[in-house]
């Protein structure tokens, strides 16, 4: 059992600031309450509902109010029956008109059901196992009920709407938020919890916005913004709410990058001059496409110039950035320095070491992996090493240089398909040698605005074709009838000696509640690669099926990669973990099981998975969602192959959170700083605003010391862990 924890009860005594502290004079300690406490202090929530809020990343007072409602329904619009349309989602306000009755069917299940009316029309609604409802849904009482109504020739009918009784002369209100959910969480435990810590406690001195700004820009406080992010009684109040969150989202991280960033002047580059490049031309096992060697050139330019190198290297998907960089690498090694390749994933780092290592083994240069499941041994050996001289070319994670490895001679910093803010990252990096060269490699375009608050003036290089030889991935959208053509298709791919990508949203059937469809009164049927895995092997037999998702050891997932890379396995039963950069040209088919649950950036990448070899190849995205806006996306992805275009509708479609996709469904990921509101699209004029503010609050009071930035600085130190060492 483990322990509760009891809050005395804070109240407010009119309409002075007093914090009353019920049982302080019973000898009860002050409370003082910090965003940073844990949701435990909450009433309701014990051992399993904190396990579930810890997977939505919630253990904190803090996390709590900033986990945003994702919908909400506008039960306010209350419609008359007879103008509803068949399948619509709506508020209506019926009487009830027979008493209501339980009925048991298959032994198991409860049904109760009720007759209910408006002035124009009568509704039969039935509910699930919630007989309790028989003794509420009294003959005579109106009630709101809110979910989709289905009308067959007139007749109108609803299934487990949600029920609020009406009294005249009471408002209901107006908007009800909808959260995004894990099991056995429900919206209301959510609610619940948000609204006790509103209600009960006073958080007004907590918040990181000093006053000062919010009011040159018209700002909300954060109490009343809370207020009307998660319950709002108007759309003006939501968008108020709303406008103050984008701005903090915005302003927190200029802040962040505005302080990791100091301290790092400019400095004079590694001195270098163009090598020989025969050998290295010689070792590549193709010949650069005409995109790629203007691209190796202008990076020549840059790491024989006078200044260090900031360059992004843009290019879609597959179309051979990683050649590129191992170009700049040779230039680099061959001046005598150093060079550090950064990849998202442990297993992009070590496909990355592969393909490396066979290129340079043969020219005579040194590479080596670190990454989280190197042995201890083995870490220790390479960190030797390197500070040694004797390793050229070291390929890990993001956290490669964070933990405490000493260079030679570091001339070129590479970090490969950088959607993630990994400004921390950088700024930990450019620390460690003098001026250094850094090239960042994207397939997702950056907005200008974004990149030069991320690295300053940033040069571009865009690889804009693809190598020869590639035929276009045909993409097709099916739905469910189509399973068991598409088993024979699979079938059909292995039997051509090609190889299959299978990506289910979910990686186990409890965490279908992380899920978040838009609200359609049934459960969605959310495919998890546990459950598909052992359906798909009992239907295909005779086919090897691996699975891997994020969460498993880092050993275990190169290993199912590599065997896969091998041809051992012929299909892959994965989550996103593979979405990015995973090279296995062999790879002729990509499936993508609840499609309308990515983004089209995220599909794109997927997508882009297959077509790597000379087999002809193709991505079946599979959906039965009915959403109009659904349909529009995959569509648009069905007909475009371009990653531009499609991040472009993207970006107009659905705003930044698919831009810097987070991987395995709501994981949290160190140094990757996701926006919850804030648009690329729509808000950086607002990025601009809060860059100017920050730059200005690190020149005028560099440690925050002032009191009108203690909010601010609590706020920047919780989010941000990594900028503790830069503020006193
Ligand atoms: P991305 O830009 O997505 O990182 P990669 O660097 O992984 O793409 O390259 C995709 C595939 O294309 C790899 O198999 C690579 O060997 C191959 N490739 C890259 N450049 C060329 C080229 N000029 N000619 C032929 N194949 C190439
Ligand atoms: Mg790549």
């Amino acid at each position: 059992m483990g322990t509760r924890l009891h809050l005395p009860r804070l109240r407010r005594e009119g309409d002075r600031d007093e914090v009353v502290v019920e049982g302080a004079t019973k000898g009860f300690p002050q409370y003082f309450m910090k965003l940073t406490d844990s949701i435990r202090y909450i009433p309701g929530i014990g051992e399993k509902r904190a396990a579930a809020f810890a997977r939505l990343g919630i253990e904190t007072v803090g996390e709590l109010l900033y986990h945003f409602p994702r919908a909400y329904e506008h039960r306010g619009d209350i419609r008359l029956l007879s103008e509803v349309e068949d399948g619509e989602v709506c508020s209506v306000l019926l009487t009830i008109a027979k008493p209501a009755a339980n009925v048991k069917v298959r032994g198991r299940m409860e049904l109760t059901k009720v007759t209910a009316f408006d002035e124009t029309r009568r509704c039969s609604i039935t509910f699930f196992n919630q007989g309790y409802l028989k003794e509420v849904l009294r003959l005579g009482a109106t009630f709101r009920f809110y979910g989709k109504v289905s009308v067959k020739g007139g007749v109108c009918s609803m299934s487990a709407p949600t029920v609020e009784p009406y009294y005249p002369g009471v408002k209901l209100p107006e908007f009800h938020p909808v959260y995004p959910l894990a099991s056995p969480l429900t919206q209301k435990n959510i609610r619940d919890a948000v609204c006790f810590v509103l209600d009960k406690y006073d958080l007004g001195a907590l918040d990181p916005l000093p006053p000062y700004i919010r009011e040159g820009l018209g700002l909300e406080d954060m109490v009343t913004a809370l207020n009307h992010i998660h319950r709002p009684n108007t759309y003006a109040e939501l968008d108020e709410g709303r406008r103050r969150f984008v701005f903090e989202e915005l302003f927190l991280f200029s802040m962040a990058v505005t302080f990791t960033r100091r301290g790092s002047v400019y400095e004079l580059p590694p001195g270098m001059s163009t090598p020989d490049l025969k050998p290295f031309y010689s070792a590549l096992p193709f010949e650069f496409t005409d995109a790629q060697a203007r691209c190796a050139r202008e990076i020549l330019s840059d790491m024989i110039g006078d200044k260090p190198m900031v360059r992004l290297l843009s290019g879609d998907v597959g179309s051979g950035k990683t050649a590129v960089a191992a170009f700049a690498a040779y230039v680099c090694v061959k001046n005598g320095y150093q060079c550090a390749i950064m990849a998202p994933t442990e297993i992009l780092a070590n496909q990355h070491y592969a393909d490396l290592s066979e290129l340079f083994g043969a020219l005579g240069i040194r590479c080596a992996l670190l990454t989280g499941s190197v042995s201890a041994a083995n870490k220790k050996k390479v960190k030797t090493l390197l500070s040694a001289g004797e390793i050229d070319i070291v390929i890990g994670t993001h956290a490669l240089l964070s933990e405490g490895v000493d260079f030679a001679a570091l001339g070129l910093v590479v970090t490969d398909e950088q959607h993630r803010f990994g400004v921390m990252q950088r700024a930990h990096l450019t620390g460690k040698g003098q001026g250094v060269h850094l090239l960042v490699m994207s397939a997702t375009p950056i907005p200008r605005t974004m990149s030069l608050i991320l690295y300053g003036d940033l040069a571009l290089s865009e690889i804009d074709t693809l190598p020869p030889g590639r035929q276009k991935v045909g993409t097709y959208v099916v739905d469910e009838s189509y399973r068991p053509r598409l088993d024979a298709f699979i079938r059909k791919n292995v039997a051509e000696g090609g190889q299959v990508y299978i990506v289910c949203p979910a990686v186990e059937a409890e965490e279908e509640g992380l899920v978040d469809l838009s609200y359609d009164g049934e459960k969605p049927k959310i495919k998890n690669v546990t459950d598909y895995t052992r359906e798909l092997q009992s239907r295909l037999p005779e086919l090897s099926i691996a699975t891997m998702y994020g969460r498993m050891k880092g050993a275990e997932k190169e290993a199912v990669m590599s065997a896969f890379a091998r041809g051992e396995v012929q299909v892959l039963v994965s989550t996103t973990v593979i979405e990015v950069g995973v090279n296995v040209p062999n790879a002729s088919l990509m499936i993508v099981e609840n499609a309308e649950r990515f983004g089209l950036a995220q599909l794109h990448q997927l997508r882009g998975r297959v077509g790597r070899g000379k087999r002809q190849s193709h991505c079946v995205l599979v959906s039965d969602s009915k959403s109009a806006e659904a349909k529009e996306r995959l569509e648009a992805l069905r007909t475009k192959s371009n990653g531009y275009e499609i991040a472009e509708i993207d970006l107009k479609m659905r705003g930044p959170g698919d831009f810097f996709p987070s991987g395995d469904g709501r994981a949290k990921q160190s140094g990757a700083y996701e926006f919850r509101l804030a648009s690329m699209c729509n808000d950086m004029p607002t990025l601009e605003r809060a860059a100017e503010l920050a730059r200005r609050i690190a020149e005028t009071d560099p440690d925050l010391a002032s009191p009108l930035h203690t909010g601010l600085k609590a706020k920047l130190l919780d989010v941000f862990t990594e900028i503790k060492g830069t503020i006193s």
